[in-house]
């Protein structure tokens, strides 16, 4: 421990490095003139080698007095030991730029559980080293299990490092998007204006690249991307919602790409995993809740992180609104709609409302309320055009739940969107088949 926390302070390593990479190690024999170091799992043995054996080196020499090499060894192999070469430097940008980051996501904040250690220690290791040992971080898992979470980490920690890193995360959409207008535009300055911005930067993180696989154009230039920022030893981080082997429209070449480097998943987390995590919340907001109330939450809402922590602000919300205590009996009341066993997700208009919604980043009520100004016109169109699409409720109904509409003010939306289409306007197009996928993620 001595020595570790030796290691610790000289090279002001944060807690969750040191928990994560040095906690774990064990001394597993002293020989001659080498310190052999047990290494609990071997994923990344060759990562806490590259990183820490001179460090290591340094501080037992220090604390000793003697100079030892340090060999590092996994539990199923004694006989198996890999000596490692120095740490690497990492390497400097010039300009910082910031790239709208949600401060709320750290290392810090995040929980480490069963379900996500893989993903996390493999980010804790990108975001150390960047661009040097696994390019590109490939991380994926379910909706709401903690990817974007893990990438604002990543990204808060490279720049907390080298504030002049120019480090850029970036929704697959906004990349399409941009992509989309620099093309529109049509002529070479806005392309290469483009490519100046994705290609001359250290880290590049790109969130629900499940969102471009199928549009030719956009894998097209994102595979150009890719190479360029490969081939200068740039780090790229992909999220997805699959694994490459299953994203079906994917082009092989960029699957063999995503491939390249490390893949890590996030699957649902265990009952402690969701305790820890509405505790974190519980900490961070700074409640002081009953424990029988955080137990009913973890034990009923299961497979979504986003729902839980949903969950909860829902509950807090109404007791204060309705000055209640929180107890177990408003947290069954409150989540009564929630918390409907296995029942299968319907797509009803409020579904598509809340998403739409969200999607644009304006509320439900000014989605359905009577403001027209461009922020929500279009929007409202678009969640008319996708109830009467994806639903089988009337026109009449639909406009019951957008803010009580008639029927022909729904019809009139719905053409707009339809002309719209039939312009081959791309934007359009491409929004309505993200939403469609978020509101169906079956399909
Ligand atoms: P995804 O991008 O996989 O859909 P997010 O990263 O948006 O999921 O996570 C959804 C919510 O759950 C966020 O508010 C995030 O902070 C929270 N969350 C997810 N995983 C964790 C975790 N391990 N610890 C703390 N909060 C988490
Ligand atoms: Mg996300």
């Amino acid at each position: 421990t001595e020595i570790l926390n030796t290691v610790k302070e000289e090279h002001e390593l944060t807690d969750v490095s040191f928990k994560t990479w040095l906690l774990p190690l064990t001394v597993h024999t002293v020989e001659n003139d080498t310190v052999t170091i047990l290494v609990p799992s071997e994923q990344f043995i060759t990562y806490i080698s590259k990183k820490f054996t001179l460090p290591l080196k340094v501080a037992i020499s220090e604390i000793t007095g003697h100079d030892y090499e340090i060999a590092f060894i996994l539990p199923e192999d004694v006989k198996q030991d890999k000596t490692a070469a120095p740490a690497a430097s990492s390497n400097l940008g010039n300009t910082a730029e910031k790239a709208n980051l949600n401060p709320k996501y750290t290392f810090d904040t995040f929980v480490v559980g069963s379900n996500n250690k893989f993903a996390h220690a493999a980010s804790l290791a990108v975001a150390e080293s960047p661009g040097e040992i696994y390019n590109p971080l490939f991380l994926y898992g379910g909706v709401g299990l903690g990817k974007t979470h893990l990438m604002h980490s990543i990204a808060h920690f490279i720049l907390e490092r080298d504030p002049r890193s120019k480090v850029l995360y970036v929704t697959s959409e906004v990349f399409t998007n941009e992509l989309i207008e620099a093309i529109r535009n049509g002529n070479n300055t806005t392309m290469t204006k483009f490519r100046e911005k994705y290609r001359n930067i250290d880290v590049l993180l790109i969130d629900d690249v499940q969102f471009i696989i199928g549009k030719e154009s956009t894998q097209e230039e994102f595979f150009h991307t890719f190479n360029a920022l490969h081939g200068a030893k740039k780090q790229i981080i992909i999220s997805s919602d699959k694994p490459p082997k299953d994203m079906e429209i994917l082009e092989d070449r960029l699957r063999s790409r995503f491939e390249w480097g490390l893949i890590a998943d996030i699957s649902s987390p265990d009952y402690e995993t969701r305790m820890a995590i509405l505790r974190k919340k519980e900490e961070l907001d700074g409640y002081d809740i009953d424990k029988e109330v955080i137990e009913y939450i973890a034990r009923n809402i299961k497979s979504n992180i986003r729902e839980l922590e949903g969950a909860l602000n829902k509950i807090m919300a109404y007791a204060n609104l309705e000055k209640r205590e929180v107890n177990i009996e408003l947290a069954e009341k409150v989540l009564k709609d929630i918390i409907s066993p296995n029942e299968k997700r319907v797509i009803t208009p409020e579904l598509i409302i809340d998403i739409v919604a969200e999607h644009f980043d304006i509320s439900a009520s000014d989605l359905s309320g009577t403001k027209r100004n461009s922020k929500v016109v279009l929007p409202r169109q678009i969640a008319m055009y996708l109830c009467r699409e994806m639903t089988n409720v009337t026109l009449k109904n639909i406009g019951k739940c957008l803010g009580n509409r008639d029927h022909t003010t729904i019809m009139n939306g719905c053409s707009k969107i339809e002309s719209e289409l039939n312009k081959n306007n791309e934007t359009i197009s491409s929004t309505l088949d993200i939403l469609k996928k978020k509101i169906n993620p079956g399909k």
